[in-house]
């Protein structure tokens, strides 16, 4: 188990931030340019309807980038509420069962509490699970299982995702929450940055522990009421 979030440092670098943003920016944009080229000059072309699919796609990766760099363009923006977060989980765990299905992962939620009020900005909560959720589902290429649980600790709530994939090795974790650094062919590395920035706003934790091909679990803290 070792703790990820509270390296100062990381973000600390906003030189290199600004370049990678703007190298995920230019590919895109780049390649939307040079299909938009082929429609103009050819606008019978065959293959137009798969050239709008990769601009449509194109589109999509540049709006995701946006999107993940608007929680740090505004840190303070985030607006806690006292809500009850188990519905909040559960709602992210429905919407990803039809992805992990697909992906052969058996995905469940396990909670012993109907009710855990914490202090909280509901959708950028949401944007916490659904990363971890998915990353735990990428992480399973021919399938396994994924667990969310729910705990009291304390005067937390503990939010574990674990999955039974590929794992992450020892001299990697130290990158994790790191802008862009990603193992996957189609990731951008920014998920985890942008969450580890979004509970830390909520006052939590992270920690995780991995083991090479059995699997990772995060582990989310977040500060509870005590009821
Ligand atoms: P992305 O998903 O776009 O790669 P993230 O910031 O979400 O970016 O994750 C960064 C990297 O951390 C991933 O590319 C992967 O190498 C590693 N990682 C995150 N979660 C897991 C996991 N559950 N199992 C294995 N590796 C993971
Ligand atoms: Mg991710």
């Amino acid at each position: 188990t070792e703790e990820v979030l509270h390296r100062q440092d990381k973000l600390a670098a906003v030189g290199q931030l600004a370049a990678g943003v703007a190298h995920e920016i230019r590919n895109p944009l780049t390649s939307m340019r040079g299909y938009a080229e082929f429609l103009q000059l050819d606008e019978k072309n065959p293959e137009r309807m798969e050239f709008l699919g990769i601009i449509l796609d194109e589109i999509e990766r540049v709006n995701t980038i946006v999107e993940d760099f608007m929680v740090l363009a505004k840190p303070k923006a985030v607006e806690l509420e006292e809500k009850n977060v188990v519905p909040v989980i559960k709602n992210v765990v429905s919407l990803l069962e039809f992805e992990a299905r697909k992906k052969n992962v058996r995905l469940t939620f396990d909670c012993n509490h109907e009710i855990i009020q914490i202090d909280c900005d509901e959708n950028r909560l949401k944007q916490v699970f659904l990363n971890f959720i998915k990353n735990g589902i990428e992480a399973m290429p021919n399938g396994g299982e994924l667990h969310v649980k729910t705990i009291i600790h304390d005067n937390n709530v503990q939010i574990s995702i674990q999955d039974t994939g590929v794992g992450i090795p020892k001299e990697k974790l130290k990158n994790l929450g790191e802008p862009f650094y990603t193992t996957k062919k189609n990731g951008n590395g920014l998920g985890l940055m942008v969450s580890f920035k979004i509970i830390e706003s909520h006052n939590g934790k992270v920690f995780v522990e991995s083991e090479l091909n059995k699997g990772t679990t995060f582990n989310i803290l977040l500060p509870a009421k005590t009821a």
